[in-house]
Parts: C-alpha cells; structure tokens; sequence
C-alpha cells in the first residue's frame, strides 16, 4: 500500500484508510510497520490515527453500522431504529459484539437528511429506515452476506432535486465552459469572474474572484486549485447531488480556477461519508481526461496543464475548515492553522493555493458560459446568481431546491410543503434558528446567510432538544487544539445534559450564558465561535423551552457525585447511594 502511495507521507491519511480497507482495522503492529515505511515517527502515524472518526485502532467487526445522529434523523425515529437493530444483533450500542462480527454506533449527519433515517454500513449509505429494512440488515449481517452481495436498492441514493434554476437546469457540454474562458484569455476570464461578484457557497461568502486574483500574484509557480468536498454541516447534502449528478461543472470549475490562477494541481478533498460517490468521480475523471479536458495542453491549449486527484476524508466535520482541511490533505491531524498567512499565499505544501467550495467552482462555468454581468442580473446586489438549498425536516417535499438570491424564508417554506412551522434552522448547526417572526427575512448574505442547509420543525419539536443535538455535535466534532473549545463545548454539552435529565437551575441558565460568551471570542476557529449560535438562538427566542426544565431551585450541583460513585458502589457491593448525604447532615447535627 505504501508503495502504491510512492512513499509519500503527504499520503498518509489516503495509506491508513486503504490499510484498514484490508485489514478491517488498525493494529499497533501495523501502524508500526507504516510508520517504517513512510519514515514518519510511529507517533505522527498514531496521531492521525487516532484523529479520525472512519479510523479504528480497535477491532470494530466485519460490520461497522453508523447511524446518522442529526436531529433530522432522530425526528424521523433513528433511536428507535438503531435500538432494535442492537437488540436483533445482540450487541451493545458502541460496543463489538461478543462473537466480533458487527458494531452499531451513531455518527454525525451523513448528509441523507432528505432520506433519512440514514445510516453507514463499511462506510456505505443505507438510507429510509424503517423497521421492515432494519430487520432485513439484521438478516444479511446475521447471515455473514458480504456487503456486495446485499441488495442493490438496499444502496439506493435519491437527488430528490425539488426545484432547478441556472446551474440544475439546462445541461451544458463537458468543455463548454472552459473554451469559452480559454478564448477570452486569462486577464479577460478573471474579468469576468469579478463582473459577476461571485461569493464563496461553503458559508463564509468571500468573493471569489479577489481570492483567485491574490493566489494568481501570490509568489510560486507550483499553485494549486483544491475543492472543499467535505460537507460536513449537519443538515447540507446539496454537494453531494452536484458530485453525484453534476461532477462535470465541478471538475469544469476546478479547471476554469487553473486557468486563471496559472495552477497545475488539482485536488478535491471528499468526506468520508460520500466514499460511495469515488468510483463515478473517478470516471469522470478519466472521461475529462480522455477529451483533453484534463492532462497536458488542456483544449490545444499550450501550456495549460492541469490534472485534479482525489483524496477521502474519514470522518472529521473539522476539515471543512480550509486550513485543516489543507493539514489533512497533506497527511495530517485535521487542526485549523494559524492564520495569516492565508492559503492564497501559504496553502497546500507551503504553495498559493485557492481553496473553494463544490458549489461555488460548478458556478463558475455558469459565468464562463454567459459572462459575469449575466450571473450578476440574478440575485441581489451583494449575493449574485443563485443558491442550492438543502431542505430536510418537518415538510413534505424535502430535497434540493436552487433559488435565486434573495427568496424569502416563507416562499421556501410554501415550496417544500411545510406548515405549522414552529422555526427553520438555516445554515445547520452552526447557522441561525429562525423563529416565525422572522419568516419574511430572505436567503442572501446581507440577511440570512447559509451554507445551504435548511431545516424545518413544526410546532411539535422540542427547540431545546434541537439545540442540545447540535451542542453534542460540537463536542463530538471538537478536534481539541485549542482549549475555550474543546473544554467550552464539553461543559456546555453537561449543562444541555443535566438540563436535559430535570437538574436544571437557573444559575445553569446564566453559565451557559457565559460559556456561549466565552467560546464565541476565545475560540481559535469557526467550528469553537459558531458552536453557541444554536443555544444562544433558541434560548433567546425558545426560552421556554428551556425554563419547563428547570427545579425550582437558585443552584443545583452540575456534578451528580451518586451517579459518578455508582459504579464503584456496583463493584464493591456496597448498595448506600446517598451516603454522603447522610453524613454531611450528621455533621451539621
Ligand atoms: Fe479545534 Fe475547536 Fe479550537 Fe477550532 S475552535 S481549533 S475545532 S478546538
């Protein structure tokens, strides 16, 4: 494997998860014998290891089942799900079985909220659970069936595109977009690229054209085009439906950023979770190679060479950042940089590099197509073109729906067929919870800014069962470098909790508070600082949803010391829970 990967530790990542593919897991001899290979210290090989959810250091059996843990798949019965297909396989939750042969966990949202519940088998999507199809993977997995004999509808992934605008409706030809760039030249294709104030699709909404014209300066001939394809926002899945079903523009609009930045390196970073999606990427690929789409003298084209790789994630909703999405494309823990210096200078391997979402690089060809000043009729002024929306949850069309800039929440809520809306979470987890009052405000950067996740709940959603999904999202998802995030998310998942349980106190109210406060100006990246948004929203709009939990009580102690002191009372035998009640009333006597 190793050698397949030429030795190369940037590779890292890519030689772990192809060892596992053989071996179903990690053992420390191997990890040593990578270690060796890759003359890395054995150290940095366990580290990256250890990093990713997709990677196990411990036997996790033939068959690891991942439930998709968002609040859309647990809306539509995935605790449930999950519980019966544990108790047909006899096997605890998050535990391996005693014969070693499957494991059943959850993991954060697979991006199959339009057709959820969902869940991973080996790293392959199952999705509209329900206990008839429970039962039938409980079957093929008691009966040792390998996962490609499994029936193939069993794999079946849907588009469910509801609404097509620009980019969704007419199809354009593979090749189209780059001549039209190719003949304007490059100076004249950047133009156009400002004309049409094209803005970042992953969330943040920088405009494109100034970061490809800054990597275009940056000193270094080696630049280099990366598409972020990990779409880990809870809630979003409208990537997945591009690189399922419009990989062409994608690899299209990676091509067309070469051309104007002058880069000769293509790399598109795939989260784990869409693995399913490699081989037809791979296809397309050697098909753009093929027509000389890709490759040396790309379209006759002299000097214009370009080619793109793909590397896989494992499970890692941090690498989304683009800094450490950069870490794990070359072969390191996913841990956001320290920034300046900014990747258009200092990316990839030191080099200039543009990172841009999957959305944003297919809309490019858009531009290329019909010039910038088309693009930027449709819109609003400062949100050009049209927006992908992911909608999942209490509506009756959930799906892809592509809007220009500028629709209003409600119209989107009349599309999708949802009523009795109680509130939209737009933007996922780490976006804002809108209440109804604020259902005229409309889907654009200058008001409701998304990365294009929305999700729907009816008057019969608990908001604050919402928003502690979300906190233990982030606490999951947390990758620990810097501390008011890694210790903030934690506390704060334990407040949710203990609120959760019926502890709650006022007091807690206030501390979750001053924990939102502190994580969202001490944080070293967005994953820490957006991690209080869906708390702090739904306790200033939901806020009774938080007050019918509390006692009635000024302070409770967060930390439940019978709890913790049960099992040890389990070990020894001793059966006294409240002992030091007891005692501590003695002593005031
Ligand atoms: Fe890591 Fe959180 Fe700090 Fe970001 S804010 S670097 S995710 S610990």
């Amino acid at each position: 494997i190793c050698l397949r990967h030429r030795r190369d530790r940037t590779r890292l990542l890519q030689v772990l998860i192809d060892a596992q593919d053989r071996v179903g897991w990690l053992p420390p001899p191997l990890l040593t014998a990578i270690a060796a290979q890759l003359d890395l210290p054995r150290a940095r090989v366990e580290g990256v290891a250890g990093f990713y959810s997709f990677l196990h250091t411990r036997p996790m059996g033939r068959y690891r089942v991942l439930f998709s843990d968002n609040i859309t798949d647990r809306m539509l019965g995935a605790p449930a799900l999950m519980e019966a297909l544990c108790g047909k396989l006899w096997v605890e939750p998050g535990k391996l079985s005693e014969d070693g042969l499957v494991s059943v966990a959850t993991t954060s949202c697979t991006g199959m909220c339009d057709q959820g519940p969902a869940l991973l088998v080996n790293g392959r999507p199952l999705t509209r659970l329900d206990h008839a199809r429970v039962n039938q993977i409980a079957e093929l997995i008691r009966r040792k069936r390998p996962l490609d004999a499994w029936p193939a509808e069993l794999f079946h992934v849907n588009d469910n595109i509801r609404r097509r605008d620009a980019l969704l409706g007419p199809s354009q030809q593979p090749g189209e977009a780059l001549a039209a760039a190719i003949a304007r030249g490059r100076e004249g294709w950047l133009e156009q690229m400002r004309l049409s104030n094209l803005r970042g699709r992953g969330g943040a909404g920088f405009t494109t054209a100034v970061k490809w014209m800054a990597c275009r300066d940056a000193a270094g001939a080696d630049k280099v085009v990366v598409c972020n394809a990990d779409e880990g926002e809870p809630g979003t899945f409208k990537d997945r439906v591009l690189l399922a079903s419009f990989a062409d523009p994608v690899f299209e609009g990676m091509t067309l950023a070469a051309w104007a930045v002058g880069a000769r390196q293509g790399l598109l970073y795939l989260r784990g979770e869409y693995r399913y999606l490699l081989d037809g990427l791979r296809e397309t690929l050697a098909r753009r190679r093929t027509a000389g789409l890709l490759g040396q003298g790309i379209l006759g084209e002299a000097g214009f060479d370009f080619d793109i790789d793909i590397h896989l994630g494992a499970g890692a909703y941090v690498c989304g950042e683009e800094t450490a999405l950069l870490e794990s494309l070359e072969g390191r823990r996913g841990t956001p940089r320290i920034r300046p210096p900014f990747p258009v200078t200092h990316g990839y391997l030191g080099r200039p590099t543009v990172v841009n979402n999957v959305e944003t690089l297919a809309k490019t060809t858009l531009i290329a197509l019909h010039g910038g000043a088309a693009f930027a009729a449709t819109g609003t002024a400062q949100s050009t073109g049209t927006k992908l929306l992911s909608i999942s949850g209490d509506c009756a069309y959930p799906g892809i729906y592509e809007y220009p800039f500028g629709v209003s929440v409600e119209r989107v809520l009349e599309d999708c067929g949802a009523s009795d809306v109680q509130a939209v979470q737009v933007g996922g987890a780490s976006g804002v919870t809108l209440a109804g009052y604020e259902f005229h405000r409309r889907i654009a950067f200058e008001d409701v800014p998304t990365a294009g996740a929305f999700m729907v709940f009816d008057s019969s959603r608990d908001m604050f069962a919402v928003a502690r999904n979300f906190v233990h999202f982030f606490a999951h998802e947390s990758c620990g470098f810097c501390t008011p995030c890694r210790v903030g998310t934690s506390l704060l998942e334990g407040y949710m909790d203990k609120l959760a349980a019926g502890h709650g106190a006022k007091m807690d109210l206030a501390d979750i508070e001053w924990i939102d406060r502190l994580l969202k100006n001490a944080s070293h990246c967005g994953l820490g600082s957006s991690a209080p948004n869906p708390v702090l929203d739904t306790l200033l709009k939901f806020r009774p949803a938080y007050e019918r939990r509390l006692k009635n009580l000024d302070f409770e102690p967060a930390f439940d010391l019978d709890a913790a002191l049960a099992p040890a009372r389990q070990a020894t035998g001793r059966d006294d829970p409240g002992a030091h009640l007891d005692t501590a009333q003695e002593t005031s006597r």
